[in-house]
């Protein structure tokens, strides 16, 4: 292994599943030491065995502001300040817009809007010179989806709050960049409360329109979490890691 997170302190919300767990994996291997929260206490606690090389693990609920800045509190405590912060946590919401309620829309919102920047903002003071940020946004952001208009435009938001975040720490030497995946084998879906034919089908779309013809894996974006949280991206700030198997551009 390369360890090109060597003594490098890394926190990623939403570390216990999917996306973000083989991020944390691949960081801890990479020589990082990692802290994960979700809201699942035990899947934190078998995340966090699976991670190994001390990584540790917080119930931490993204929409509740109080709730993230003990996180950091205990990071630095425990590890020191933080150099890479993956503000990974999300979900999915896809319903025809008259079904589309105020509840469902303030619970997206809250969570992928409102969470990413209170994510990054209660980081602030906690953060190493030099850290890196990375938010998982998505590549359905630019596009147009039926059913899609809260999540979508979730997504999009999150794209210009890292633009703007970025504007406002490069003079603090921090990087923020966006990774946004195409369509990745998780179970985003099915935490969504999806049946397994609604997801299917979602699957069979998304593998139709991309042009490589297939799902990304979680360990293909775990890699560009680590290109974007390391030092091979130091020119890179205020960007997009689009991994979509050519879905956005081709
Ligand atoms: P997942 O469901 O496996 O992981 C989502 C993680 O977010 C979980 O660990 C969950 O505990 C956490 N989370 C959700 N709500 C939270 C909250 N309120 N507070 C704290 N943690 C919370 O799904 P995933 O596909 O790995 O999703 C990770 C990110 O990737 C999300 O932001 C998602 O929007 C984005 N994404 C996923 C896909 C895909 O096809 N799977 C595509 C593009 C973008």
């Amino acid at each position: 292994m390369s360890q090109k997170l060597a003594g490098k302190v890394a926190v990623i919300t939403g570390g216990n599943s999917g996306i973000g767990f083989a991020t944390a994996k691949l960081f801890a291997k990479e020589g990082a030491n990692v802290t994960i929260t979700g809201r699942n206490e035990a899947t934190i606690k078998s995340a966090t065995a699976e991670i190994g090389q001390g990584a540790i693990g917080f119930v931490s609920d993204v929409s509740d502001i109080n709730s993230i800045e003990p996180v950091y509190k205990k990071v630095e405590s425990t590890f020191g300040k933080i150099d890479v912060l993956i503000v990974n946590a999300g979900i999915v919401m896809i319903s025809p817009l008259e079904n589309f309620t105020e509840e469902m829309f303030d619970t997206i919102s809250d969570i992928n809007y409102k969470g990413v920047f209170f994510t990054v903002q209660k980081a602030l003071p906690y953060l190493n010179d030099g850290a890196s940020i990375v938010v998982t946004s998505s590549t359905v952001a630019n596009k147009g989806i039926a059913g899609g208009a809260a999540y979508l435009s979730s997504k999009a938001a999150e794209r210009a709050l890292v633009r703007a975040f970025a504007a406002e720490l490069v003079s603090k030497n921090i990087r923020v960049n966006a990774l946004s995946p195409g369509s990745i084998d998780t179970p985003i879906f099915e935490k969504a409360g999806w049946a397994t034919e609604q997801i299917d089908e979602i699957n069979t779309f998304f593998a139709t329109v991309t042009p490589m013809k297939r799902a990304g894996t979680v360990e293909e974006m775990a890699k560009g979490f680590l290109f974007l949280a390391s030092d091979d991206s130091s020119y890179m700030t205020g960007g997009d890691l689009i991994l979509d198997g050519g879905f956005s551009n081709l």
